[in-house]
């Protein structure tokens, strides 16, 4: 098996993802502070934005719920249901890997027979994931407080300080989407495709206050640009791995399209998500 899915010293494929999101409903990425007042995340330039590991979070969550469906075994990342443990596989994966280099293989062997999906994608302790999530930070926004009643998560009281301001970015505000990946078979890049559709679709909310409606974004614009191979005029992806599909796909089509018209055209990638073999975890 070619395990490039998890390689990081060879590159045979960089894909990169970019585009528009426009706010849908109001958008609330906090910093995470509990206090009377819960304000947006800014840059030191003041914009707000939305931060690389909240999409990746974002990503995995929503994922996790794709690939059950679509049969596959995955974790949830979180420390002692993530893979390596799971499966009884930490301690010899991290004594081979500090042997060093004549023990490399014996630990590739291990990441790729006893981790899922998400594991390779998005990485688990000690193994790098191959996407890399760029900060979104918006040029063009309007920023809304709220005041609000906060009601005690635990009697359902009226809190100690009951008043709670919320700052929020507010619809039609809109964000940069960047999004890198290393190495990812068809398969692979058809499942990240699923999640933004979902994301577009507004099946997945981003940020906080969910409950009540926050968090909605569609894609105004998205592309899909091949930087690795070089020269991509690419009309056929060429399976990756042993588990891989080819996939038969016009590259140069995928400039800036709404939202709706990308999905539409990349769906023989989201059928190879859907047809892959996918072997792993053992
Ligand atoms: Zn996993």
């Amino acid at each position: 098996m070619e395990m490039y899915l998890i390689r990081k010293d060879v590159i045979k494929r960089v894909v990169v993802f970019q585009g528009v999101l426009r706010a849908d409903s109001p958008v609330l990425v906090s910093t995470g502070e509990r206090g009377p007042i819960k304000e947006v995340i800014r840059d030191a330039d003041g914009n707000p934005y939305i931060p690389g590991s909240s999409w990746k979070g974002v990503f995995r969550s929503a994922g996790e719920r794709i690939a059950r469906e679509r049969g596959l075994t995955v974790c949830s990342g979180l420390t002692n249901d993530s893979c390596l443990r799971k499966y009884q596989k930490e301690r010899d994966f991290m004594n081979a890997l500090r042997q060093g280099q004549q023990q490399l293989p014996t630990a590739m062997e291990i990441a790729w027979n006893y981790t899922c999906l998400n594991c390779k994608v998005f990485g688990t302790m000690s193994i790098l994931g191959q996407v890399r999530f760029m900060d979104s930070v918006s040029a063009d926004y309007r920023v809304n407080n709220r005041t609000m009643i906060a009601i005690s998560r635990k009697d359902g009281s009226v809190a100690g300080k009951a008043l709670v301001t919320l700052e929020y970015l507010d619809v039609g505000s809109h964000f940069p989407f960047t999004l890198y990946t290393y190495n990812l078979p068809n398969y692979a890049l058809g499942y990240l495709i699923r999640i933004m559709e979902d994301i577009h679709k507004h099946l997945v909310q981003v940020g906080g206050n969910k409950s009540r409606g926050f968090g909605f974004l569609s894609f105004e614009k998205l592309s899909m640009n091949i930087m690795v191979p070089e020269n991509s005029t690419v009309e056929h992806l060429p399976k990756l791995d042993d588990d891989d599909v080819d996939v038969k796909i016009n590259a140069k089509e995928l400039r800036d399209l709404p939202g709706d018209r990308f999905f539409e055209l990349t769906s023989p990638l989201k059928e190879a998500f859907k047809n892959a073999r996918i072997s792993y975890p053992r």
